[in-house]
């Protein structure tokens, strides 16, 4: 990096609700470009619309970041040097730089009300406010003072010329100046707005580079100006771009469920498998293997070690829910068995299901490669958990080719089999099962069929042996009797 300074980065939500999955982003992008640097990834509460901001959600950013597995160096609920890391708590800072911005002539009073702010936008052809304002002087403001009129303050932008930003992503952006606006930097609430505290703080936590979303690219030359009549370096910038629904448009939190980063947190996606994927949408991890194919399973350290904010695209990416879906069975595959077993307790307990943990060390090798989600153990291995399997119905206990009475026979012959064995491993089973169905004159996979369905209520399973043995003899003998009981019922 051409910069000197320590690398610093920043995210800066506002709590505005549940963490938008472009938010993920952001942090993710903003912690892996910390960790290529050496530098610190900052947490820092943007809260300053009192109307937008909502308690609980902040909450959700913590939650949400350490489910994610970015943790910050300095923030709200650690401290840190630069701190407080909470923009409400910081007013009297913000007030400060304001008012020393209207000393030194950079910024002034104005007294519109919002009616008067729409009369004045109305007549001046939708371009915004018309700096009436700066012609006041000190006495005006006595007077409307005195009037107990309530002022905001505004920046006094240059009027000529232009304004050049260089983007890390996008190269330079320019804007000719009169196209600025002179917008509020403090409410009359004491307040600031979001350019004026997002500009301090940048500058008095010391922030290198912003990594931000491409929405607040647009004050990206307002905020250039800003720092200048303060005399600060304006950190380097960088736009990520937005994050689009494959149907087309920006994916929203209004539209799409899996716009909040809580939707997968609750459908049981890994956080390793997430930010895999975030990685990349509006990056790409590029490296290749033996085959030359590319790399599509990594982690956020690896893909930290060669991260590049210069590569970041600058057109919108789809959100390739399917995509992710893959990717977190791969990153399930992974997983160490006694970390798998421990991630799918929580899904099985929200489906009711009381979990002993001994057999959930033994049930996860048997579906570790078979599902994709978390929330799939309940579909795939429910059946181990409950004190009873009613199969989908007693037809479906009947393989092809095949009647009632045949199919409960056949299961009464599998039963005694299965009682009479000196012990239970799968293979113990297999051997004496295949014979058996050779004896019965049936093919092995219309046994097993039968079998499977009574010992797991399901036509598709893990594998059935494997899966008796892990059920115990008791229990799956007296499925496979309930199904002999079911079949012989008169229909
Ligand atoms: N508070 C802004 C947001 O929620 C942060 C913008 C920025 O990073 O400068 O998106």
């Amino acid at each position: 990096m051409a910069e000197s300074r320590p690398v610093r980065v920043r995210f800066a939500p506002s709590p505005t609700g549940d963490m938008h999955i472009g938010g993920a982003r952001t942090a993710l992008f903003n912690w892996l470009f910390a960790h290529r640097y050496g530098g610190k990834f900052i947490l820092r509460i943007e809260d300053t619309d009192q109307k937008r901001t909502r308690e609980e959600s902040l909450g959700g950013i913590l939650d949400g970041l350490h489910w994610l597995g970015l943790q910050w160096d300095e923030g709200p609920d650690i401290g840190g040097p630069y701190g407080p890391y909470i923009q409400s708590e910081r007013l009297d800072i913000y007030q400060k730089w304001a008012q020393w911005l209207v000393d030194n002539g950079r910024a002034y009073r104005a007294y519109e009300t919002p009616e008067e702010l729409d009369e004045i936008s109305k007549a001046n052809k939708g371009m915004g406010y018309d700096r009436r304002g700066r012609s006041l002087t000190p006495d005006d403001w006595a007077r409307l003072d005195a009037e107990g009129r309530k002022y905001v303050i505004r920046f006094k932008v240059p009027l000529e010329g232009e304004t050049t930003v260089i983007d890390l992503v996008r190269g330079p952006i320019t804007v000719q100046n009169e196209k600025l606006q002179d917008l509020v930097l403090l409410k009359s609430d004491g307040y600031p707005t979001y350019h004026l505290a997002n500009v301090v703080d940048d500058h008095l936590m010391e922030i290198s580079h912003i990594i931000r979303a491409e929405e607040w690219i647009s004050t990206a030359p307002f905020h250039k100006q800003l720092y200048a009549a303060l005399g600060w370096q304006m950190p380097a910038i960088a736009h990520v771009p937005v994050i689009l629904h494959p149907n087309g448009g920006k994916i929203s939190k209004r539209k799409h469920p899996e716009a909040a980063l809580s939707y997968f947190i609750q459908n049981g996606y890994l956080p390793e498998a997430v930010t895999n994927f975030l990685c990349n949408v509006g990056w790409n991890y590029g490296v290749l293997d033996e085959q030359g194919n590319e790399v599509q399973v990594f982690t956020k350290e690896q893909a930290a070690a060669i991260f590049d904010i210069t590569k970041v695209t600058t057109s919108g990416t789809k959100f390739d829910v399917v995509k992710l879906q893959w990717l977190n069975g791969e990153h399930i595959r992974r997983m160490p068995v006694a970390e798998l077993a421990e991630k799918l307790r929580r899904p099985l307990e929200k489906a009711g299901y009381t979990v002993n943990s001994d057999l959930l060390l033994r049930v996860t090798p048997l579906i570790q490669e078979r599902i994709k989600l978390l929330n799939d153990v309940v579909e795939v291995a429910g059946f181990f958990f409950r004190e009873d399997v009613i199969p989908e119905s007693p037809a479906s206990l009947i393989p092809k080719k095949m009647d009632a009475a045949q199919t409960a026979s056949a299961l009464q012959r599998a039963y005694e089999t299965l009682a009479g064995l000196p012990d239970f491993a799968a293979q113990t089973q297999e051997a004496a099962l295949r014979p058996l169905a050779e004896s019965l004159g049936l093919n092995p996979g219309q046994l097993f069929g039968a079998l499977r369905v009574a010992v797991t209520g399901k036509t598709v399973s893990p594998p059935l042996f494997e899966t008796m043995e892990v059920l115990g003899r008791e229990v799956a003998l007296a499925r496979i009797k309930k199904a002999i009981e079911l079949l012989s019922q008169p229909t």
